[in-house]
C-alpha cells in the first residue's frame, strides 16, 4: 500500500490511473478505522481496478466547542488495517497540504446542511461538503463509498454530486453494528463501560420502532414517543432529536408510508451519538 501526503501527487497518481482507462473506488475517512470503514474499502477494492482511501480529520467540520483535538488518532493501527484489507493508497495530507494560507472557498448545499444534525451543529456540513469536493477533485474517483450510518452526510453529498456535475456515482453500504446494536463509530471509544452498555439503548429503541411500524402504526409522531420514551429511561441519555424523514429527500412525514428513515442523535453523557434505520412501509 502506498502513502502519499501531498496534493499535487495523489492527483498526478490518480490522472495517470485515468488515462490508463483504471476505475478508482474512492472511501473518505477521518481515521480510527474500524469494521465500518473497513466494510467500504472491502466494496472499494472488489469493484474497481484501484483502491483509494484518504485519512484527514477535517478541521472544518468541528464546530468550535467540539472534540477536533481529542478526535481519536492512530495512524500506525490504520496503516495496518488498511494494508491487511488490500487498499492500493492511502492519502493522508495534513491540514496544511489541505488548507493552505488563504484558503478562501466554501460549499454549501443548501437546506439540506440545516435539518437534523446541522440545527445543532451549523457549519458541520458545510465543512463536509468542502473538504469532500476537494477530495473528489484530488482522488477523481469514478465511485465514491460511504456509510449509510452517516445518511444526512451521504444525501447532501450526492446532491453535491448532482449540483457541481462530479463525474463519479456515490455508493452506500449498510451500517455496521456492534454484537449489542450501537453502530461502530470512532467515537464510542471515548464511552466508558457503563456509558457503552447505555448506549446501546439508542438502536434498540430503532428497533422498536420498526417492530411497532411493522404491526400496524402508521402515525410518525406516536413512533418518535416510543422512542423518545425508550430512550429517556436511560438516565446517562439526552436526546438531542428523533425525526422521521422521507428516506431520499429527508423530509419530514407524519403519515408514514414509502420508503423513510427514522433518525436520532443522542448524548450518551458528553458523547455524541447518530443513529438510523430505513424502511418500506
Ligand atoms: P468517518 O471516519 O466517521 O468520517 O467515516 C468515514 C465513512 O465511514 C463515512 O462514509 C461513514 O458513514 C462510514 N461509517 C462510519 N461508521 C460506519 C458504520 N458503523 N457502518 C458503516 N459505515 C460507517
Amino acid at each position: 500500500m502506498k502513502v502519499i501526503r501531498e496534493i499535487k501527487k495523489m492527483q498526478e497518481l490518480s490522472l495517470r490511473l485515468k488515462r490508463a482507462g483504471k476505475s478508482i473506488g474512492f472511501v473518505p475517512t477521518m481515521g480510527y478505522l474500524h469494521e465500518g470503514h473497513l466494510s467500504l474499502m472491502r466494496q472499494a477494492k472488489l469493484e474497481n481496478d484501484v483502491s483509494i482511501i484518504s485519512i484527514f480529520v477535517n478541521p472544518l467540520q468541528f464546530g468550535s466547542k467540539e472534540d477536533l483535538k481529542k478526535y481519536p488518532r492512530d495512524f500506525k493501527r490504520d496503516y495496518r488495517l488498511a494494508k491487511n484489507v488490500g487498499v492500493d493508497v492511502l492519502f493522508f495530507p495534513s491540514n496544511k497540504e489541505m488548507y493552505k494560507e488563504q484558503f478562501l472557498s466554501e460549499v454549501y448545499v443548501r437546506e439540506l446542511s440545516k435539518i437534523l444534525c446541522g440545527e445543532s451543529r451549523p457549519e458541520h456540513f458545510k465543512g463536509v461538503t468542502t473538504v469532500v469536493a476537494k477530495l473528489f477533485n484530488i482522488v477523481l474517483p469514478d465511485f465514491a463509498y460511504f456509510g449509510q450510518k452517516d445518511l444526512q452526510q451521504v444525501r447532501i453529498l450526492e446532491q453535491l454530486a448532482r449540483d457541481l456535475n462530479f463525474p463519479l456515482k456515490i455508493k452506500i453500504l449498510p451500517i455496521i453494528r456492534e454484537p449489542d446494536g450501537l453502530a461502530m463509530s470512532s467515537r464510542n471509544k471515548y464511552l466508558s463501560k457503563e456509558d457503552r452498555q447505555d448506549a446501546a439503548i439508542l438502536y434498540r429503541s430503532l428497533k422498536e420502532a420498526r417492530h411497532i411500524i411493522l404491526t400496524g402504526t402508521r402515525q410518525g409522531s406516536a413512533v418518535i414517543s416510543t422512542i423518545k420514551r425508550l430512550i429517556s429511561t436511560i438516565k446517562s441519555a439526552k436526546i438531542e432529536y428523533v425525526e422521521i424523514v422521507d428516506a431520499h429527500n429527508l423530509r419530514r412525514v407524519d403519515e408514514l408510508k414509502g420508503e423513510i428513515a427514522i433518525l436520532l442523535a443522542a448524548m450518551i453523557k458528553k458523547v455524541r451519538l447518530i443513529d438510523n434505520i430505513i424502511m418500506s412501509v
